[in-house]
């Protein structure tokens, strides 16, 4: 498989998994720091990326009906398309100044990014006694810290708890709202974010009810913060439900879901299993991401894009792989 560079896009930046999101800017900073910011074109230390934040690249032409990607292409052209061949990686970038940037941010987990007084108090309520600690400070501590491991799926037991404390209505919609709220004081302006609605069934909430009150969240945030956003429903690469959340994601599609994800861990779980859910997308002219190529190979961006025919693939980063740079390429 040869993948170009050129048929992929950087369009936004962000974080995979804080305890604390407002420090988007902090990550951005230590982007910069180790010289991997990546609002330029790709390069080898992009890969360092992995674990401390999440790139979302745009196949292109956009083949959705849609053009789901056009929202993002035109604020990457408004934004960041006079700074894609920019010096700046080398100049310091203060937390004013990259607050004040306005911001299009692709792609966001609901789930990892709770304050840890909110988990804390959220937990208290529905009697979630698994935290780690019920000291906010210490809890952060222990986000980062399995943020930091260097391994996907040890890192992807933070989301136990995350989800642990996201079981009612009122949770959600709460979550989703303080979610705006840093989105607006980080200088985003348009936001994606994603969830897996299977995991906030524990109190027998059903899927309807879970997407709702997210979106309640995120409308009342929008009012509150203007704030532009959209939510992608995912499914899970190790569960059988794909089909049923690609029906729940096109359920929404009038009411501000704007995709469809399939996430988790990659080894042994490939996306081409759930073809059935995409081919549905597909029919129903909806929009298609993938996370893809993180913890497995370029192979697995090559499934999400030639069997499941993804719009976008989230990570991506093993892409690296396989792309030869051409001195010549003017991209
Ligand atoms: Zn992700």
């Amino acid at each position: 498989m040869k993948v170009a560079w050129t048929d992929f896009q950087m369009c936004a930046y962000a974080i995979a998994f804080d305890a604390d999101r407002v420090s988007l800017v902090a990550r951005l900073r230590q982007a910069q720091d180790s010289r991997a910011i990546c609002l330029t074109p790709l390069s080898a230390e992009d890969a360092s990326l992995r674990l401390t934040g999440a790139i979302e690249a745009v196949t292109k032409p956009p083949r959705c009906a849609l053009a789901w990607n056009n929202i993002a292409a035109r604020q990457w052209n408004r934004i960041g398309r006079r700074d894609r061949r920019p010096t700046w990686t080398n100049m310091k970038l203060t937390d004013t100044f990259i607050r004040s940037l306005p911001k299009v941010l692709l792609h966001d987990h609901l789930d990892g990014g709770l304050r840890p007084q909110t988990a804390i108090e959220l937990a208290r309520d529905q009697h979630y006694k698994a935290l780690p600690t019920t000291d906010a400070g210490e809890l952060a501590e222990w986000f980062h810290r399995g943020a930091q491991r260097g391994s996907l799926p040890v890192y992807l037991e933070g989301f136990a708890h995350t989800c642990g404390v996201m079981q009612t209505e009122e949770s959600l919609e709460r979550v989703a709202y303080e979610m705006m709220e840093e989105m607006h004081e980080d200088g985003v302006v348009y936001v994606e974010t994603r969830f897996a609605p299977v995991f906030h069934t524990a109190r027998k909430l059903h899927w309807d009810d879970v997407v709702s009150a997210v979106l309640k969240g995120l409308e009342r945030g929008k009012k509150d913060f203007g704030v532009e956003y959209g939510l992608i429903i995912c499914a899970m690469r190790n569960m059988q439900l794909s089909r049923e959340m690609a029906e729940l994601a096109v359920d929404f599609r009038e009411r501000g879901v704007v995709g469809f994800d399939l996430a988790g861990e990659e080894g042994g779980f490939p996306p081409k299993k759930h073809v059935e859910a995409f081919h549905y997308i597909q029919r129903e002219n909806f929009n298609i991401t993938i996370h893809a190529g993180e913890a497995f190979g370029k192979e697995s961006i090559w499934q999400a894009i030639q069997w499941c025919g993804a719009h976008r693939i989230g990570h991506a980063t093993r892409l690296i792989e396989d792309i030869g740079l051409d001195a010549h390429d003017p991209t």
